[in-house]
């Protein structure tokens, strides 16, 4: 979540009096920024993850898995122990930092410090977060466990779920009918965003997820664990008036949503166009790299028909108005708004010539004054119009004590929305008064169990990004389409029998695929020498600052709709025609162009492996993994329902895994959990609970 402020959260009546204000001068904020760094040239490439735990409290007599609230106690100890450990002279970038979440059982983690590009830096990803892992265990009691798992299966689910229990009647911020107050962090900005997006809103969130619909689940499915009745709150009959579908699973609150824990990286641009550049080719990625992470197939108690978090977590903040959903008409609002402020990417911004006008086919309302503010300060439309879009919305969260901030050295007012727009990718300024250059953020994976896989996938999108660059590869695919692919991503099972759309040939013109042996592309364009080749010195680090490709003088202008096709996840990180190597291709190819030792290959060979197992389907991705624990239960009866006791042995089942006591074959590679395997060797991943 973004910063911190301590001070008095205004409510919604009076915070809305100074949405304007706040846009005004987050946009001044953001003129100032533009000057001060539109220019800058050269950052290295500095990276990093941020990975989300969620502590698991276990009553071994009561069979319960439940949600530990002591995230207050548990940082404090926790930044203790990292003071501590910053004054016994361990080399202070090493020593992680931990940070709040929006529910009160969550942690995050990062490194220290980022990463750079080298590659024992790249090496040292996975020790870095098992190193974080064992931190956190070691100073929670003795029953506790930081599970890294996306969903809590019985979160908001009838009897005790979170340690200690409390009632949802007091829900003061939320109104649900199923999460108590006590879940939200208790710091004024949670519970005060939970409240505001609900008043703004003028009805309670309201996410449907279809049920996965077993053989003995009861049909119509209306479900006997929503308290159809209650009468509290002013929304209580929300429920029975409409808002809760049959044969689907309910949830009312911002807790379903932002009470997930996920896997982001942040990496660091040579300047803004690259950073641009960065942005826009991830775009494409974000919805495939969704499916192959899905690891959230539990909700409320129920298996759902669906494998990941996204679309819980856009309804959760979904803060529009009937009007803004278009359900009545405009009167009080300005804008129709297609998406939740939570959802995927709406706008390319690169103004590389390869970003056609064509592939922004999305409709992007955005704030016409803020445009021209924009424009006429000198910025390209482009990039004027992604700040406008982002400022349509309000303001959620206003503290009274920085209404009023000094434009040049605060940008509090720019992240105020900028920060509350969560989107797959984020393009980050430089703040005010740091070092830290352009940034983009990579923000749609489900967070794996085990810190192997967190690591594989940061390697992968980090080197990935790195060929992206390297070998100018072009991704480009109408927005819209994208935004499909983002749906399709969620359905169950879609690493496996999910199709996506997908650029067909991802090489800039006259360019044949990286692969020595692969046929030459026919064309006007006679193929050139791919840049990368063996010719080149080998570079001994992950870098920025690639030049952009010039404009050819022959470009292909054919329609946009015979660039891209559909796609198994498997031909996407495979490849598919001679025009496209495939993810991992490009990626190997990249790799090809490095000074990389045997032994560290290997190492890095083992990440890239468990992408390609994925994504062939000779491993499961964890929603299957936990879907089929499920099915598989003695206890459980066929009927959708995920009980106390088979989430009991679920969570057992993970922190089992992790330490790789548990052998699953069918989930991680036999080498996982091997004394001498990756990361493993150190010791650090054998801690008891
Ligand atoms: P947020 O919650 O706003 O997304 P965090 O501060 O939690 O951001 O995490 C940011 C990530 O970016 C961390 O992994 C951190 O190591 C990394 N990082 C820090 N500085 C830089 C930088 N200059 N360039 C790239 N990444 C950075
Ligand atoms: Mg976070
Ligand atoms: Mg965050
Ligand atoms: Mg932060
Ligand atoms: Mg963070
Ligand atoms: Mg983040």
């Amino acid at each position: 979540m973004g910063l911190l402020y301590l001070g008095t959260p205004l409510t919604w009546e009076e915070a809305k009096k100074y949405a304007d204000h706040v846009r005004y001068h987050g946009i001044t904020q953001f003129l100032h920024t533009w000057d001060r760094v539109k220019d800058r040239y050269g950052d290295e490439l500095l990276w990093g993850d941020e990975v989300e735990y969620m502590v698991v409290s276990f009553d071994n007599e009561e069979k319960n898995a439940k949600l530990s609230l002591r995230q207050t106690e548990i940082l404090a100890k926790l930044s203790k122990i990292v003071n501590d450990l910053s004054d016994d002279a361990v080399e202070t970038a090493s020593i992680p930092t931990f940070h709040p979440e929006y529910g009160r059982y969550m942690l995050e983690s990062t490194p220290g410090s980022p990463y750079t590009g080298s590659i024992p830096d790249l090496l040292s990803v996975e020790a870095n977060m098992r190193y974080r892992r064992t931190l956190a265990r070691k100073h929670l009691k003795p029953n506790e466990i930081p599970i890294t798992f996306t969903s809590f299966p019985r979160l908001g689910a009838p009897g005790v779920f979170t340690e200690p229990y409390f009632k949802p009647e007091n829900a003061k911020s939320s109104h649900s009918l199923f999460l108590p107050e006590e879940i939200t962090n208790p710091h004024a900005r949670f519970p005060t965003l939970t409240a505001n997006i609900r008043t703004r809103r003028g009805s309670k969130v309201a996410i449907n997820l279809p049920l996965f619909i077993d053989e003995r689940t009861p049909r119509p499915f209306v479900d006997p664990t929503i308290p159809w009745q209650r009468s509290i709150y002013p929304e209580d009959p929300e429920a029975k008036n409409g808002a809760a579908l049959i044969d689907h699973i309910y949830m009312d609150a911002m807790g379903f949503g932002m009470g997930c824990c996920c896997l982001q990286l942040t990496f660091q641009s040579c300047n803004v166009e690259e950073a641009r550049r960065m942005y826009d080719a991830l775009i494409p990625v974000g919805p495939i790299m969704l499916a192959l992470t899905a690891a959230s197939p539990i909700w409320r108690g129920y298996l759902a028909d669906v494998d990941c978090r996204w679309n819980v977590i856009a309804g959760s903040v979904d803060d529009r108005t009937a009007e803004e959903r278009g359900l009545k008409p405009l009167k009080e609002n300005k804008f129709q708004i297609p998406k939740s402020r939570y959802d995927s990417v709406d706008l390319y911004i690169s103004s590389d010539w390869i970003n056609k006008p064509a592939y922004n086919d999305n409709v992007v309302p955005y704030d016409e004054a803020i445009y021209k503010r924009l424009l006429d300060h000198g910025i390209d439309e482009l990039l004027s119009k992604h700040i406008a879009h982002l400022f349509i919305r309000d303001p959620l969260v206003v503290f009274s004590e920085t209404i009023n901030q000094d434009d040049v050295s605060s940008n509090d007012h720019f992240e105020n929305i900028q920060s509350t727009n969560w989107q797959t990718l984020r393009f980050k300024p430089p703040p005010p008064n740091s070092p830290i250059g352009w940034r983009v953020e990579f923000r749609s994976m489900e967070v794996q169990m085990t810190d192997f896989e967190n690591a594989a996938f940061a390697v992968f999108i980090v080197l990935l990004s790195r060929a992206i660059l390297a070998f100018n590869l072009n991704f480009y695919l109408p927005i819209s389409k994208v935004d499909e692919n983002m749906g399709r991503a969620q359905k169950r099972d879609a690493a496996r029998s999910g199709k996506f759309y997908f650029r067909k040939n991802v090489l800039p013109p006259g360019h044949t695929t990286p692969t020595p042996s692969s046929p030459s592309s026919s064309g006007s364009c006679s193929p050139v020498e791919w840049s990368g080749s063996e010719t080149l010195v080998k570079e001994k680090k992950l870098r920025n600052c690639f030049p952009p490709l010039a404009r050819p003088p022959c470009v292909e202008n054919g329609p946009v709709e015979d660039e891209y096709e559909e796609m198994t996840v498997e031909e996407i990180f495979c490849g598919k025609g001679t025009g496209f190597p495939g993810l991992l291709g490009l990626v190997e190819a990249y790799l090809d162009t490095l000074d990389v030792e045997a032994s560290d290959k290997l190492q890095i060979d083992s990440y890239l492996d468990l992408v390609r197992k994925r994504a062939n389907g000779t491993l499961q991705t964890p929603a299957t993994w936990m879907r089929n624990f499920v099915r598989s239960h003695p206890a459980y009866k066929f009927d959708s329902v995920v009980s106390q006791e088979i989430n009991y042995d679920l969570m057992l089942a993970v922190d089992q895994l992790e330490r790789g006591i548990l052998r699953v074959p069918e989930l991680l590679p036999d080498s996982y959990g091997h004394p001498l395997s990756n990361g493993m060797a150190n010791g650090t991943a054998k801690q008891q609970p």
